[in-house]
């Protein structure tokens, strides 16, 4: 079969490189892509939020299946168009990917679920908002409703910084995405990723991660879009993956579908590990990134097949074969990262690819033929090993083969369970 793959980051690079291994793949299509991508696939120029011109293209190729990669096409409605037009998808409707596209439709959909997650309260006025506040303890967590790449959510340790940023939410700095806001308890535990790939009523779990959203080492400084992460997370034990499959998943599927907007394609939740036991933080609709990376580095099947029967509603009586070994991806990033990174920065992968099983591009871009730095996050160098000790080593050698003198990588990605082995 022909697949268009959409997107163009590292995240997209691990699903073009497990795709393209695909005995049931004839031809791969991406759009944008990255240098990366190119060499897996064809890399053509659409525009995703051109709906018409992504389902002409997919009626001249052939395409028997379109992979979505990133939220913000899912949010807007791609999956719909392209369905109407009998064109299979992997990835939710808009009405089910508000799952990721608006935090209060989760948190209401949860109380009425009675899925495990904060106590919260939506607002959409800021007199309304600073009086909720005293509903709560600090610090106060809060969430401009909509997209906003990653940075929509606030911290406070007291009440008059919660006061500032609700002014600021208010006052239009997520733009339309803050017109309305959470607030929600603040939860205590580890955090930790599952993913569930689901057709709406057949749900496959498909893999445990952890990632480090902070810049700096030991988790501290700004919030990035992920700095690094491993799969499997042994702190989601069999027995806690089969709690949060039957108290947050199942329920989540299983109302998203009696109340008429079935979900399709992977459901990604972050968990807060609790003391009373596992919570929803928030969905998203689509595989993480670096998350992304490492699942696909352990995943053993045919995901092209896979992907097809989840889009054709035939996911029931399907496997997700997973290698036992662990999975660590490091994240190269351009100096100035999350702020404004150097764009343009040499690079040489050189022989970290053999070093590490795999590097991942995300931002790169080629100039005069030499490939170069294009954006925040820049390389994905990812490695396999019998435990996260083990890969985090290798991954961390495949990283000192590359130059790119105007990078930096966080050196403890992987540290809490390497302190765990340890032990
Ligand atoms: P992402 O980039 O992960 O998609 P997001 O902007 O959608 O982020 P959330 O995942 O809801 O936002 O929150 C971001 C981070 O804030 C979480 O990973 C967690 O560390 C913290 N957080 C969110 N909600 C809570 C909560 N109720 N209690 C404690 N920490 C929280």
């Amino acid at each position: 079969m022909n697949i268009l793959l959409l997107g163009s980051g590292g995240r997209e690079h691990a699903l073009a490189w497990k795709l393209a291994q695909s005995p049931s793949l004839t031809k791969l299509y991406a759009a944008p892509g990255n240098p990366g991508i190119a060499e897996e696939a064809e890399l053509v120029a659409l525009d995703a939020t051109n709906h018409a011109a992504v389902i002409a293209f997919c009626q001249k190729h052939g395409i028997a299946l379109v992979v979505v990669g990133p939220e913000a096409p899912l949010v807007d409605g791609l999956a719909d168009s392209l369905r109407s037009a009998g064109i299979a998808v992997f990835g939710p409707s808009k009405a089910a990917a508000q799952l990721e596209g608006s935090k209060g439709f989760t948190k209401d959909l949860c109380e009425r679920a009675g899925i495990p997650t904060a106590g919260y309260v939506r607002t959409s006025t800021l007199g309304e908002a600073t009086a909720a506040l005293d509903r709560f303890d600090a610090p106060y967590v809060l969430k401009a409703d909509g997209l906003a790449a990653g940075k929509g959510v606030v911290i406070a340790e007291t009440r008059t910084q919660a006061e500032a940023a609700l002014a600021d939410m208010f006052g239009g700095q997520f733009g339309d995405a803050g017109a309305e806001v959470v607030i929600e308890e603040f939860m205590r535990g580890e955090e930790a990723s599952f993913f569930a790939l689901t057709d709406g009523t057949a749900i496959l779990p498909f893999g445990s991660a952890q990632d480090h959203k902070r810049v700096g080492e030991g988790d501290t400084g700004p919030n990035t879009g992920g700095m690094g992460a491993y799969s499997p997370a042994p702190v989601l034990t069999p027995e806690l993956e089969a709690q949060v499959m039957r108290e947050i998943i199942e329920p989540t599927v299983n109302t998203m579908r009696a109340e008429g907007m079935p979900y399709s394609g992977v459901l990604y939740a972050g968990l807060m590990l609790t003391e009373t036991g596992p919570r929803l933080i928030e969905y998203n609709c689509r595989f993480g990134d670096p998350e992304c990376q490492v699942l696909m580095m352990r995943y053993r099947g045919d995901l092209a097949q896979l992907m097809l029967a989840c889009a054709e509603g035939r996911l029931d009586g399907c496997d997700a074969p997973f290698g036992d070994e662990t999975a660590l991806t490091v994240v190269m990033a351009a100096k100035g990262y999350p702020g404004t990174p150097e764009k343009g920065g040499a690079i040489n992968v050189g022989g970290a690819q053999s070093v590490s099983g795999k590097v991942f591009h995300a931002g790169t871009a080629m100039a005069d033929g030499a490939l170069v730095a294009n954006g925040g996050r820049v390389l994905n160098v990812t490695a396999m090993g019998q435990n996260v000790t083990e890969a985090q080593r290798i991954a961390y050698e495949a990283v000192d083969a590359i130059s790119f003198p105007s990078g930096f990588c966080r050196r403890d990605i992987g540290w809490r369970e390497v302190e765990r082995e340890a032990a």
